[in-house]
């Protein structure tokens, strides 16, 4: 086999065979075939895209490239879930502990993540002692036990997804659907996902903008999972503002322990009891969506989830006061209030925006080495549709210095926009995939 064939066979818009796409990927791992052939191959798939058997090829084999994690130790079917990415997305620290609490064993990796706050993981170092690197064999016993745990996914996990992400990124070939697709699942598969349930965003603060296009990664990620034997659902959810109120790392955690504990009930609860019960359907803890909506509910209201929140912390060695009194969770020390300036109704709270507001104030990172400044952010205090008065607070902003406060505060008054009449706010979920 030769790369510049492979190369040609894809521009011209033939389809390839796995043992072809194996041999790319391969080669690229051995340095037998350079960057500038993979380069044009992802070109080349950019423009030709992939059927839903080589897109399941090339999850296959970048799956393959590196670490297996084996859950096979772990009694129960293993469900992960993942999310294309957005603003205020805590989902992660809320559906864990809430679907473990239901039965299901939830071994979970997560990243630290670039963009515009930290991911799971740095969210998670706001808990002072808190654990997000365990062995294999401490993951495993601790799902066992307490039937929870979130780790840092470790960097021995398909190697060639990191290589081939580095490449698309300076070759204008990221917003592939194949490309995304496999890269996402590559990573699910390899780190012993048996079921998955998708959360893939659309909306200005998301990777895709249209549905058509959300429609499609979904479709393609859904196909990729099934063709691998795995038991999928999706949901296509909103992200043009942001889904909680706090954008930033500790804010987030803050708001995550509100929502497991019932006293903030917004989008980020209700999306996590719809992403939640798919996954306790998928784990065979119920039977269908709406009994166990019903049964995830229960366990918010009885105080279930945030004590099982509350065990994980513990065995991870973080301090569970933290958790009895988000309070204590530091925030940065300096906050400012914006506010609305007339009477009228929000139409515009911009997820986008306010992601780079909470940026520019230290919440995220460019670079991996870049470190992440966990106690700043903002809380977006109105949902798109509220009716609001002249002064009202619409968002806090916390940073830890002053030019940085000023800085974010001029960024997040332009996510704003009012209107004289109602305005509708927006759908939450779009569409389901149903498994
Ligand atoms: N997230 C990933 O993990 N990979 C992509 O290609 C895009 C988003
Ligand atoms: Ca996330």
């Amino acid at each position: 086999m030769r790369a510049p064939d492979i190369i040609m066979k894809k521009r011209d818009g033939l389809a390839l065979s796995a043992d072809e796409i194996r041999y790319m990927i391969q080669g690229m791992l051995s340095g037998e075939v350079p960057d500038y052939q993979v380069s044009a191959f992802c070109m080349a798939v950019f423009f030709q895209g992939m059927t839903p058997e080589e897109t399941t090829a090339l999850t296959l084999a970048m799956a393959n490239s590196g670490r297996l994690i084996d859950l096979s130790a772990i009694r129960g079917v293993k469900v992960d879930k993942h999310s294309t990415g957005g603003v205020g997305d805590t989902t992660t620290l809320v559906l864990a502990p809430m679907v473990a609490a239901a039965g299901v064993p939830l071994a979970k990796m997560s990243g630290r993540g670039l963009g515009h706050t930290g991911g799971t993981i740095d969210k998670l170092e706001s808990i002072p002692g808190f654990r997000v690197s365990l062995s294999e064999r401490e993951l495993v016993d601790q799902v066992n036990r307490i039937g929870l745990a979130v780790v840092g996914q470790t960097e021995d996990v398909a190697p060639a997804d990191k290589q081939l992400y580095a490449l698309r990124d300076v070759t204008g070939t990221v917003e592939s659907i194949p490309l995304i697709a496999s890269s996402i699942i590559s990573k699910k598969l390899a780190t012993g996902a048996e079921a998955i349930v998708l959360d893939v965003k659309v909306g200005s603060g998301a990777f895709m903008h249209e549905l058509e296009s959300a429609r499609g990664l979904a479709r393609a990620m859904v196909d990729i999972g099934r063709m691998a034997g795995r038991r999928m659902a999706a949901l296509i959810t909103d992200m043009n503002q942001p889904l909680g109120q706090a954008v930033g790392n500790s804010l987030e955690v803050i708001e995550a322990i509100d929502t497991l504990s019932g006293r903030s009930r917004g989008r980020l609860l209700e999306l996590c009891f719809e992403l939640g019960a798919r996954m306790v359907v998928l784990g065979g803890a119920c039977d269908d969506v709406g009994e166990a909506r019903v049964l995830l509910r229960s366990l918010v209201e009885s105080g279930a989830a945030l004590a099982k929140l509350k065990e994980m912390v513990k065995a991870q060695g973080g301090d569970v006061s933290y958790i009895d009194d988000p309070g204590r969770i530091k925030v940065a020390p300096l906050s400012t209030l914006i506010r609305a300036p007339k009477d009228g109704y929000v139409c515009r709270a911009d997820a986008l925006t306010l992601g780079r507001a909470a940026a520019a104030m230290g919440a995220g990172r460019q670079r991996k080495t870049d470190s992440v400044d966990l106690g700043c952010g903002l809380r977006v205090l109105v949902s798109v549709g509220d009716g609001v008065e002249a002064g009202r607070p619409v968002a806090e902003l916390f940073a830890s210095s002053q030019s940085r406060l000023d800085e974010g505060t001029t960024e997040a008054i332009s996510a704003f926009a009012y209107s004289d009449v109602p305005y509708q706010a927006p759908t939450l979920i779009y569409e389901a995939i149903e498994a």
